[in-house]
């Protein structure tokens, strides 16, 4: 293939962000520090080792999910609690904050919601930043661990992924059968799992995580939520994931409830404005 004469110059045109988010709604992080400081803790669920849990936060708690016993990376799912169709949507999340979240940003819901679901309030691998692979901390590149690219790959039939503890955890909350729960299983952020893309070859990586007992990311339930989080087969996701060799530990998941009182000033984000008559 020979290239064109101005292949170099096309090549050095500079990029311009897509969504520039300066016009995104702010969280008023000040005001959720400040009801968190009189929060007592409601609710503990352990999500055990290539298992999930599910857990419920309503709006206006926080939820924090922690690193228990030794270096472990989780898949989470989020729905409205009262409706299931809007879920997490990982892809536009990453479109407008970009490949990895941490403090002060959201996890965005799917159409024709888009409103955030939870914002970010304490990150303790916020230090992390980007480092000198182009890798970072809670991403939402990946889909979550499947049987099915196991076994388009590998031939394989193994069933402790993450899109399977989470269709099991599912179906369990809800008391539905799993051919019913795993349509409503969708891509996820990785907590604590550090990943990017290649600069040679623009593939996917992942790397072990910084991530050590004691770390946590907690978040503010914008709306009603119900979350399920899987700790994933690929434990630290230092080699792989996809079968039952890593290392694996459980992940904690805690809510807490403010005083009563302490939100009076913040407001429930309503669904996105656009009227929906996609020009008819
Ligand atoms: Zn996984």
């Amino acid at each position: 293939m020979t290239q064109p004469s101005d292949a170099d110059a096309r090549r050095a045109v500079k990029p311009v962000i897509c969504y520039p988010n300066d016009t995104l709604p702010k969280p008023d992080l000040a005001l959720y520090q400040a009801a968190r400081d009189g929060a007592t803790k409601i609710d503990e669920v352990i999500a055990p080792p290539r298992e999930a849990a599910c857990f419920r936060a309503a709006a206006g708690q926080f939820f924090r999910i922690t690193s228990v016993e030794g270096p472990q990376v989780g898949d989470l799912n989020l729905w409205n609690a009262n409706d299931l169709s809007e879920r997490f949507y990982s892809g536009k999340s990453r479109a407008l904050h970009g490949a990895h979240l941490t403090t002060g940003e959201r996890m965005w819901s799917s159409f024709p919601h888009l409103r955030p679901m939870a914002t970010i309030t304490e990150d303790t691998l916020g230090w992390y930043g980007i480092d000198a692979y182009g890798g970072s901390v809670h991403d939402v590149i990946g889909t979550r661990c499947d049987p099915y690219t196991g076994n388009l790959l590998a031939g394989s039939q193994y069933h402790h992924c993450c899109h399977s503890n989470l269709t099991r955890a599912l179906a369990d909350e809800l008391g539905v059968s799993l051919s019913e729960a795993e349509p409503h299983v969708h891509d996820v952020l990785n907590v604590f799992m550090c990943t990017g893309f290649t600069r040679d070859t623009g593939q996917y990586f992942m790397k072990s995580s910084p991530v050590r007992p004691g770390d946590y990311i907690e978040f503010f339930a914008e709306i009603d939520i119900l979350g399920a989080l899987s700790a994933c087969p690929g434990g630290d996701c230092s080699s792989e994931h996809s079968s039952d060799t890593a290392a694996c530990y459980p992940l904690k998941v805690e809510v807490f409830a403010p005083q009563a009182g302490a939100l009076d000033e913040w407001q429930r984000p309503d669904v996105n404005g656009y009227d929906r008559s996609h020009g008819r």
